[in-house]
């Protein structure tokens, strides 16, 4: 008979899929240790305005799993942690896990009082730096869970004690360290999901130089009620209502020189983000600048309808160089048509990169046996008998993919520690 510690699972990213990939295999009764990195559950979804194809908001679905990973009991929930080694086999895995501080404990209620009197601030990392939050700061309003985080800026300051003062509950503990946790466990899921690709190292388009080129997940953040400017959608440079908007599409994608692979969600990402503006401002005008437009599968009929809306564009040409008309901040495009192959000079308010998903794998340390392919992805659903990748660790997908590939891979992981 195996014992209870190797017969549970380590699943590495709190994103979609390793959300799932925990809460199936809790369901089925393992004990499961969820570690993630952020201060909260959710990954880059919780940071989404509304899906595609439904433009329903993500919350609702966050929500339901984080009430089953309150049924279950079983999911042991490590946030601000990282896995800093994991070595064995099948059935015996060791893992170190380094946890960093977060100075609150569980006893925090979230009433804010910490926040109130706090006067140091911070980027607010959750909206990409667009707005400033408080240093002592819930990461979002649906955060699970649902705990007040300390910035080490403030933590270690003189204002530290003053914010401590104000915690009526004792949930603050400015002594608080970095700590390492050794788990035995019998199979692990790795699920670290995927990053936004640097839109900075695209020189000829903009970013960073002019504010009003922002990124297609600035775009998600500038939509949503909780995001920087409270869900109006404006130009970042004078917070005016955009009247022509610009999506690029493949901004560094298909590229040799930067991502040279399709993550195949942003010609849906942009689309979705059309219909956010299309719904503020009736008149709006939207060119979407495309290769070719990647819409799969039932999502074919959203761009069908879509193509119907007389203010959208679809423009077959690739951006080559955006510039900032200096008086008017407005963003003057540089483009050919792929069709006609004239050279265009094109006028827009605001222009949105459809930057894609580049894999966590990609820049951050993982076992020396899970190999990466050309583009930095894990590709295997079984990387090694009991060691499994998935999600956007894997290849990029979109949130029904992701939950299908996480159930996917607790299945595997459950049969690694089952079958043995
Ligand atoms: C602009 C844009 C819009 C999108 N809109 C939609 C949409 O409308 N509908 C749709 O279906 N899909 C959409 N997607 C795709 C969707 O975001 C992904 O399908 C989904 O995020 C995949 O989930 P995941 O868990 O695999 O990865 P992630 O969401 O990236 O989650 C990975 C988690 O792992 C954590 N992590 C990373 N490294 C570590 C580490 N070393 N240790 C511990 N934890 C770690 C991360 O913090 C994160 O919480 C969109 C994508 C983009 C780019």
């Amino acid at each position: 008979m195996a014992d209870v510690e190797t017969q549970s699972i380590l699943v590495v990213g709190g994103g979609m899929t390793g959300l799932t990939a925990a809460i199936e295999a809790a369901e089925a009764g393992r004990e499961v240790y969820l570690v993630e990195k952020n201060p909260y559950l959710g990954g880059r979804v919780a940071q989404l305005h509304q899906y595609f194809p439904k433009l329903c908001p993500p919350t609702c679905g966050l929500e339901i799993n984080f009430r089953r990973i309150k049924t279950s009991g079983k999911v042991h929930v490590l946030t601000m942690a990282q896995v800093e080694s994991v070595s064995g086999r099948k059935g015996a895995w060791d893992a170190k896990i380094k946890i960093e501080p977060r100075y609150v404990n569980e006893k925090c209620t979230a009433c804010g009082k910490c926040g109130e009197v706090c006067t140091r601030e911070i980027d607010n990392p959750f909206n990409f730096g667009m707005d400033k939050i408080k240093a002592a700061y819930l990461p979002h309003d649906m955060a699970f869970p649902f705990r007040y985080v300390l910035d080490p800026s403030l933590a270690r300051s003189g204002e530290g004690q003053t914010v401590k003062d104000a915690c009526e509950y004792g949930a603050i503990e400015l002594d608080m360290e970095a700590k390492t946790v050794d788990l035995k466990v019998g199979a692990v899921i790795w699920a670290t999901g995927w990053m936004p690709y640097d839109a900075k190292r695209l020189d000829t388009l903009g970013f960073g130089a002019y504010p009003n080129v922002v990124t297609n997940v600035m775009m998600e953040r500038l939509a949503a009620g909780n995001g920087p400017t409270k869900g109006i959608i404006v130009r970042p440079s004078d917070g005016a209502a955009p009247k022509t908007v610009a999506f690029i599409q493949c901004a560094g994608s298909r590229d040799e020189n930067h991502l040279p692979f399709c993550s195949s969600i942003c010609c849906m990402a942009s689309m979705k983000q059309a219909t956010y503006v299309r719904a503020q401002y009736p008149d709006a005008k939207i060119i979407i600048f495309f290769i070719d437009i990647r819409a799969m599968d039932r999502l074919e009929s959203f761009y069908a309808d879509l193509k119907k809306d007389e203010n959208v564009t679809f423009f077959k040409g690739k951006v080559a160089k955006i510039e900032q008309d200096g008086a008017t901040k407005n963003l003057v495009l540089r483009v050919e048509d792929t069709a006609s192959g004239s050279l265009n000079t094109i006028t827009v308010d605001m222009a949105v990169l459809a930057t894609g998903m580049q894999p966590n794998t990609s820049v951050t340390p993982q076992p020396a046996f899970a190999q990466r392919d050309d583009y930095g992805f894990i590709a295997s659903l079984e990387v090694t008998p009991g060691f499994f990748a998935a999600g956007c660790t894997r290849t990029p997908i979109n949130v029904s993919e992701s939950v299908q590939d996480g159930t996917a891979a607790a299945l595997k992981a459950i049969q690694a520690v089952v079958r043995r």
